[in-house]
C-alpha cells in the first residue's frame, strides 16, 4: 500500500513528487522518460515562470486560482530554483528560462518508485490504481495527467475520465495557444506564410501587443497564441497600426503608400491587393480607398477554427475547480487530488503554465502532509 500514487511524470506530477519527501511515493508513466513537455517547452529551453504572475493570466480568471498563487507565487517558484542550484535567464521581456530544459529534468528525477511504459486504464475507490503493468493500491491519488494537446508527446483524456467517473464536472475541452486557421476572406494571410509583424489584437476584453505570424495554414505567433485562449467563435480584431493612424503615416501625398507604411513591403503589397487598392501616390487616393486602408487600425475578422489539439500549447477546460478544495483534493471523494493541466485552468503563453504546475502541486502536498 503506497501512501501516495501520482498519475504521470509531467511538470505537475514531479514537482509534486519533489515535495513529498517522507511518504511511500509510486509514480505511474506510460512514456519512457519523465517530463516531456518539459523537454521541448520554450523551444528546449523550458519557460518555467514570468516577472508577473496574476490569476488574471488565466482562464478562468477565479478566486480559487488567485489563492492558489498567493500560497504559492513565481517568487517561490524563483526561490526553488535557486535552491536547486539552478539560475534563470530572462530571455524575452518577462519570461525566465533555462540555458537548456534539460537542466530541471535533471533536478527533477524523482526519488521514488516510478513505472514507465506503463498506462493508467482507471482508479476505482479505495484507491487501486489499474495499469496495463498490474494494480497498484493507494490511500491518495494524485491526478497530474495533464490535458488532451500534443499527444504524441504522451498527452491523453484519461485524467477526465478518472475526475468523470468519480462524479466530477469537466468544463468543455478546447485547444489553446495555438494558431487560427481561417475563412476564404483572409486569404491574403497564406500569401504571406514566413512573415511576422507587430499588432495589438483585441479579442473579448483582452489586448495582446505582440508579434503575429503569417502561416501556410493561417495565422499564428504569440498575440494570437494568447488570443486563442480567450475566443471561443466570432470575431477578433487586430490593430496592425498599433494605436496610430493611417493617415499619421501617409503624411507625404507625393510618395506612394508602400513606401510610407510601417510593415515588411509583401505585406503592404498583399493588404493593398486584399483591399483592391493599387500602389500609388497618396494624393490620388480617392475618399473610399483611405476608408479601406482604415482596415489596418481595426482589422476584424472571424478565425475558421484552430490548428487543433495537436498544435495546442495547452487544453483549455477541464475538472471544474468549484468541486476541488484548496488543497486540490476533490471536495467529492477524500483522498484524490487534481493538479496541473489537468484542472479547469489555463495560463497565458509565458511561462504561466508551468507557473500553475508548480503552485498547484505545492498546494496538493500542503494537503497530503496534513
Ligand atoms: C510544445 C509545448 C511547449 C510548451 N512550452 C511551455 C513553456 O515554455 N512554458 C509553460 O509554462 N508551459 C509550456 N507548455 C505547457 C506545459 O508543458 C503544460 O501546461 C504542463 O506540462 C502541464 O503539466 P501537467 O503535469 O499538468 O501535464 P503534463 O506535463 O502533460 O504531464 C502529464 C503526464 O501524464 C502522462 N500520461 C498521460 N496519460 C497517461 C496515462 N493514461 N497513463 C500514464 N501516463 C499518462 C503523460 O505522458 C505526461 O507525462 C508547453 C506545452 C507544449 C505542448
Amino acid at each position: 500500500m503506497y501512501d501516495v500514487i501520482i498519475l504521470g511524470a509531467g511538470a505537475s506530477g514531479l514537482f509534486l513528487s519533489d515535495f513529498l519527501k517522507n511518504q511511500k511515493i509510486l509514480i505511474i508513466e506510460h512514456n519512457s522518460s519523465i517530463g516531456e513537455k518539459i523537454k521541448v517547452s520554450g523551444g528546449g529551453k523550458c519557460n518555467i515562470t514570468n516577472k508577473d504572475v496574476s490569476y488574471k493570466n488565466y482562464y478562468p480568471e477565479s478566486e480559487f486560482v488567485r489563492n492558489t498563487l498567493v500560497k504559492c507565487s513565481n517568487k517561490d517558484l524563483l526561490k526553488w530554483i535557486k535552491q536547486k542550484g539552478l539560475k534563470v535567464y530572462e530571455l524575452k521581456p518577462g519570461q525566465y528560462f533555462f540555458n537548456s530544459s534539460k537542466e530541471i529534468l535533471n533536478v527533477l528525477k524523482p526519488n521514488c518508485k516510478i513505472i514507465y511504459n506503463c498506462e493508467v486504464l482507471d482508479v476505482n475507490e479505495g484507491f487501486e490504481v489499474i495499469t496495463s503493468k498490474g494494480i497498484f493500491k493507494a490511500k491518495n491519488v494524485v491526478v497530474a495527467l495533464g490535458g488532451k494537446s500534443f499527444k504524441k508527446l504522451g498527452a491523453s483524456e484519461k485524467g477526465y475520465e478518472i475526475a468523470k467517473k468519480f462524479g466530477h464536472k469537466i468544463s468543455p475541452i478546447k485547444p489553446a495557444l495555438v494558431g487560427f486557421t481561417i475563412q476564404p476572406k483572409e486569404s491574403w494571410f497564406k500569401r504571406l506564410s514566413g512573415i511576422s509583424v507587430m499588432a495589438d489584437v483585441y479579442v473579448k476584453n483582452k489586448k495582446f501587443s505582440q508579434n503575429i505570424l503569417f502561416s501556410h495554414k493561417g495565422i499564428t505567433g504569440p498575440a494570437i497564441l494568447n488570443a486563442s485562449l480567450y475566443w471561443d467563435k466570432g470575431k477578433i480584431k487586430i490593430d496592425f497600426l498599433r494605436g496610430k493612424k493611417v493617415k499619421d503615416h501617409l503624411k507625404n501625398k507625393h510618395k506612394q503608400i508602400i513606401s510610407q507604411l510601417p510593415f515588411p513591403k509583401n505585406f503592404t503589397k498583399e493588404f493593398l491587393k486584399s483591399v483592391g487598392i493599387e500602389d500609388k501616390k497618396v494624393m490620388f487616393l480617392k475618399n473610399q480607398e483611405w476608408d479601406r486602408l482604415k482596415l489596418l487600425e481595426n482589422y476584424e475578422f472571424a478565425p475558421a477554427g484552430t490548428f487543433g489539439f495537436e498544435r495546442a500549447e495547452v487544453t483549455k477546460g477541464g475538472v471544474v475547480t468549484d468541486e476541488i478544495s484548496e488543497n486540490m483534493e476533490s471536495k467529492i471523494v477524500k483522498g484524490l487530488y487534481f493538479v496541473g493541466e489537468v484542472l479547469d485552468v489555463t495560463g497565458e503563453l509565458g511561462g504561466y503554465n508551468f507557473q500553475w504546475a508548480f503552485s498547484s502541486s505545492y498546494s496538493a502536498f500542503l494537503g497530503l502532509s496534513l
